[in-house]
């Protein structure tokens, strides 16, 4: 019955949902990170981009800024800042 309502994990990327963010978004610092990708793995839109060590980032036209990607991140590489920093 909810089904309708209700969408599925990952599946922003056809609606660009950047624009739900109120408050934060998740800056990558670039100078600590060890490409382990729990950032990209742990994010629910699929919006975390990037190989390599210092070169993950985050498409802001479909990040929600829950913050997961920053929780998870050992080498505290990324922080929350103002939206419009
Ligand atoms: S704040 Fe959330 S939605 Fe945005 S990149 Fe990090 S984990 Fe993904
Ligand atoms: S979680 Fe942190 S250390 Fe790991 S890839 Fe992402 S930014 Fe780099």
């Amino acid at each position: 019955m909810f089904s309708i309502l209700a969408s599925k994990a990952k599946t922003s990327r056809a609606n660009k949902t950047g624009s739900w963010r109120s408050l934060k978004k998740p800056k990558y610092l670039k100078t600590n990170c060890i490409g382990c990708k729990l950032c990209k793995l742990i994010c629910p839109e699929g919006c975390i981009e990037g190989k390599e060590k210092n070169q993950y980032d985050t498409n802001l036209d479909y990040c929600k800024g829950c913050g997961l990607c920053v929780y998870i991140c050992p080498k505290k590489d990324i922080e929350m800042v103002d939206e419009d920093k």
